[in-house]
């Protein structure tokens, strides 16, 4: 593909770009009455218009019939989840029965945790990432502790290697084949929040089968983002957030993900509740937990239904786009981006002092690029923003952009490019 950083050719891929009616099905946030140039859907998705109208059809429900509304709703409560189920498995390459939308993040995480780190003998220690998300590391931490097993020991950290940004995935296989029947877990975040590297989780999880160990993933990073496979690569078990690329409200709910080939044990060992007993005969509120039988036996509690309406309104827009069409923008609109950046700093070669460390291979990344910015990053942060950009300041020294390919535009790629070249000037 070959671009070119003028406003006519951004115009021009605009045009013809098969999502581009998705954008005004959100809001942007202006600043100075202008539309920012909005590259933070890695953090916190744009709201979807439709969210208005699920959510209040909740409301309404919920005025209308009070507790009624478990069953009298147009969907009813008792089941809100289900609505979602299917559309969440779509999104991350799923049987709906390996999938539930349910909690947070990293209280997914740990509940999955429980049952899928079951350290053993001398089967003890996880293997995860270095610098892994601040969550996951604090709820690896505990899960390690929670054992009464050693940190130090037991909690096994691949770091890049001296000198470079990226963890080499060579490194991960070789430290599983090393670890062998000591290892208990390999949990990675499947796209690393702050490099925007993707691992190959299909190797990986055959690299840890092969040694008889778990493999899970964080897809904080990936669910929206990257064409996952999940129930294809064998992947054990996954968590994701909703508020990312998946746009349904800060703090949203979250999604599971347990391969049906553990989705039916009974007798896994885990965290229970009552929404993940079995629902036909959940009110019959006898001791012993019965559970579900699919990814829904790791629920705990009834649905907050209305976060899952904001969820349930980003959902439909996912399903209309389709993740094929996503991936394919999200490949094209960041090759632009990365083309721009790179054009600004060969042009402004004596004042430039920032790297792109996000691979270049479009098959290592998805739609986020970290700049390292030697010296001054955080002054460059601030003047961007000040020109209306909205990305994300790392400490140290990374500003990461993320383009979503379903709301964000080659034109804006060309306008952070404009507002790049004018605040190294
Ligand atoms: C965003 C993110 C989280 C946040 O966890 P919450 O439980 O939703 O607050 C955790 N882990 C990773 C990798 C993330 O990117």
């Amino acid at each position: 593909m070959s671009y070119s950083n003028t406003l006519d050719f951004a115009k021009g891929m605009d045009a013809k770009d098969p999502l581009k009616s998705f954008r005004s099905k959100f809001y942007f946030p202006t600043f100075h009455e202008k539309e920012v140039v909005y590259f933070t859907g890695n953090s916190l998705g744009l709201q979807p218009k439709t969210v208005e109208e699920r959510i209040k059809e909740e409301l309404d429900a919920w005025a209308k019939y009070g507790v009624e509304g478990h069953f009298l709703a147009k969907r009813p409560w008792f089941a809100y989840h289900e609505n979602l189920t299917e559309m969440a498995a779509n999104v991350v390459g799923a049987k709906p029965e390996e999938v539930v939308v349910t909690h947070s993040l990293t209280t997914n995480l740990h509940l999955l945790m429980v049952s899928f780190y079951r350290p053993e003998g001398k089967r003890t220690k996880i293997l995860c990432e270095a610098k892994a998300f601040p969550s996951d590391q604090y709820a690896l931490e505990s899960q390690v502790k929670f054992h009464g097993l050693d940190l130090e020991k037991d909690l096994i950290e691949i770091e890049p290697r001296a000198g470079e940004h990226l963890i080499n995935e060579e490194d991960i296989i070789g430290k599983i084949e090393e670890l062998g029947d000591e290892l208990a877990m390999v949990m990675i975040g499947g796209v690393n929040y702050y490099t925007g590297q993707l691992f190959d989780m299909e190797r990986i999880t055959a690299a840890g089968h092969a040694v008889g160990a778990q493999v899970g993933f964080d897809l904080a990073h990936a669910a929206g983002n990257i064409n996952l496979k999940l129930h294809d690569w064998g992947v054990d078990f996954a968590a994701w957030c909703g508020y990312k690329y998946l746009n349904s409200s800060p703090g949203g709910v979250s999604g599971m993900f347990v391969h049906e080939r553990h989705a039916y044990k009974p007798e896994l060992p885990r965290f229970a509740g009552w929404w993940g007993y079995d629902k036909e005969t959940r009110f019959q509120m006898e001791p012993g937990f019965n559970p579900m039988r699919g990814a829904e036996g790791w629920q705990l509690s009834n649905a907050p239904v209305l976060g899952m309406a904001a969820h349930l309104a980003s959902l439909e827009i996912f399903e209309e786009a389709g993740m094929d069409r996503i991936g394919q923008k999200r490949d094209v609109l960041t090759g632009y981006l990365e083309f721009i950046i790179k054009d600004i700093s060969e042009r402004n070669a004596e004042r430039c002092t920032f790297e792109i460390i996000t691979p270049a291979d479009k098959s290592k990344r998805g739609a986020q690029l970290s700049i390292l910015a030697h010296g001054q990053g955080k002054d460059l942060f601030d003047v961007l923003t000040e020109q209306g950009v909205i990305a994300d300041w790392r400490e140290p020294n990374v500003i990461r952009i993320a383009p979503a390919p379903l709301y964000n535009s080659f034109e804006d790629c060309f306008r952070f490019g404009q507002c790049l070249e004018s605040a190294i000037q």
